[in-house]
């Protein structure tokens, strides 16, 4: 494999700036790693290779002419396809949007475009990131490049895969419960979640409101505290973004070998849901790693952990069913009436393919819960609980500055697998979906290798706005174990997939 793509984004915008390398070349190293395993992968749902050698053409020219180079100028990223893409094909995974050109690119696009990435196309995930697998994806499995019988995790999988396969420098991808961290930790790459509306939403098909984030998935913690300085920051399309100063995270990164004065609490409750005996040990190795640099480590307990659950999978539906009333066959998802067909007909037909069973389960869910007459049972009790939810983290973070355990309760799990059974599926998500419920930051860090050798990773949750502590925790981790080289490039990594 060519050396270029592997390291890390920061690494490859030093060397785009110093022009020891053409955005151009760069680009087109990418695009024959796509063009060469992708087949294999699944990472993908659209690739414009045209637009992103003009891009970088565009970058080349810019520097030649002596042009300051943006942070990312020249760095070829890719984008979970939830991100609405100017000109480009974006489809949320769902055949409703098939065939639908966006007139616009979203704030977190449009960021990245002006700090000079080059766009290389847009990733495979779940039916508007409905799911914990990738499966629900209408358009193509994706696999876990680490073990292509087994699933990346959802629903940023096609994300995750792409940057764990080296078929991007880094890409975004979303998190309502957890995808960003969980399809990160199956994996092997660093996700991260930022704080609700830290991000913009401007332009993110929208799932479920009061939960979705934006953050980017890398395979370096610098590359997550450079992707997060250049997408954050408030918008005034976005009426819940926080009006907050953006950090310089990666300055976070320059002194991080000793912790001494940092508090990281275990959640006891986190660590008695029955995960893998394999993740359990990796995440006490990681403990003891945070010991030895100084951190003091703490027991906590965040009491109404077990309700996560079904509050979110009562929230998240009710906000997705009214969300996706929009998608009614005229304004989006319309079709051309054949011949003598009734427009009636066209609805129906348009209707019935147009929805995957999944999104179908989570609109039955959200409808039913916000009826008339069942509201305050369940619509308003969940919110309640949502309130207790944030309350027990406020209190933990009264006494500890992060929060550690696993991101998943297993490894990735073999495709097909939960498909059959939506509550097991939902379960992959018990550790990550608290922190959305609240609000907070986090992080999902590599921490070694199963018995199978399939990833595991670490989750650092931190108070709402404080990425930077959660960052510079990461990389003191990151940089202790030798998990990256000094130019970024992982050291465990999954096996080639093509000869
Ligand atoms: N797996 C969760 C769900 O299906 C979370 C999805 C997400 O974070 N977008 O709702």
């Amino acid at each position: 494999m060519d050396e270029l793509i592997q390291l890390s984004a920061a690494e490859q915008a030093r060397r785009v700036a110093a022009r020891a390398v053409s955005a151009r070349e760069l680009t087109q190293a990418y695009l024959d790693r796509v063009a060469r395993v992708d087949d294999h992968i699944g990472a993908y749902l659209t690739v414009d290779g045209e637009a992103a050698l003009r891009q970088a053409d565009a970058c080349d020219a810019a520097l030649a002419r002596g042009v300051e180079p943006g942070p990312l100028a020249g760095v070829p990223i890719a984008l979970k396809d939830l991100l609405v893409t100017e000109g480009l094909h974006t489809t949320a995974g769902s055949r409703i949007l098939e065939g639908w050109i966006p007139p616009y690119d979203g704030t977190a696009v449009a960021r990245l475009r002006q700090a000079g990435a080059v766009i290389l196309g847009k990733l495979n995930l779940d039916e508007f990131a409905m799911g914990s697998s990738n499966e629900h994806s209408a358009y193509r499995a994706c696999k876990n490049p680490w073990d292509l019988e087994r699933v990346p995790g959802g629903s940023s999988g096609g994300s995750a895969a792409a940057v764990a396969s080296f078929q991007c420098a880094a890409a975004l991808g979303t998190d309502t419960g957890g995808s960003i961290r969980q399809p990160a930790a199956l994996c092997g790459v660093v996700g991260l979640k930022p704080t609700y509306g830290r991000v913009s939403r401007y332009g993110v098909i929208a799932f479920a409101s009061s939960l979705d984030q934006v953050g980017p998935m890398t395979r370096t913690v610098e590359d997550s505290a450079l992707l997060c300085e250049v997408i954050a920051g408030v918008d005034p399309r976005d009426a819940t973004s926080i009006p907050a100063p953006v950090p310089r995270y990666r300055d976070a990164l320059a002194d991080t070998g000793d912790l001494s004065g940092l508090r990281i609490g275990l959640p006891r409750e986190y660590f008695a849901a029955d995960a893998d005996a394999a993740i359990l040990d990796a995440i006490d190795r990681a403990r003891a790693v945070y010991s030895q640099l100084g951190a003091e480590i703490i027991d906590v307990s965040l009491p109404h952990s077990e309700h996560a659950l079904p509050t979110y999978y009562l929230l998240a539906p009710a906000e997705a069913s009214s969300n996706l009333a929009r998608y009614d066959g005229v304004r989006f998802g319309a079709r051309q009436a054949r011949p003598g067909q009734s427009l009636l007909d066209m609805y129906r037909e348009t209707r019935g393919a147009g929805f995957g069973p999944e999104v179908k389960r989570r609109i039955m869910l959200g409808t039913f819960a916000l009826r008339a007459g069942y509201y305050d049972a369940y619509y308003l009790r969940a919110q309640k609980v949502r309130a207790l939810i944030a309350r027990d983290f406020a209190r933990a973070f009264e006494r500890v500055d992060l929060l550690l355990s696993p991101t998943t309760p297993s490894v990735a799990f073999r495709l097909g697998e939960k498909t059959r059974d939506p509550l097991d599926m939902y379960r992959a998500d018990i550790f990550t979906l608290g922190c959305n419920l609240a609000g907070l930051p986090g992080i999902s860090v590599p921490c070694g290798l199963s018995g199978d050798g399939l990833p595991i990773g670490m989750q650092l949750l931190a108070r709402p706005l404080d990425e930077l502590r959660l960052i510079r925790a990461a990389r003191a981790y990151e940089r202790e174990v030798g998990a990256v080289s000094e130019h970024g490039v992982p050291t465990q990594r999954p096996p080639e997939v093509a000869s």
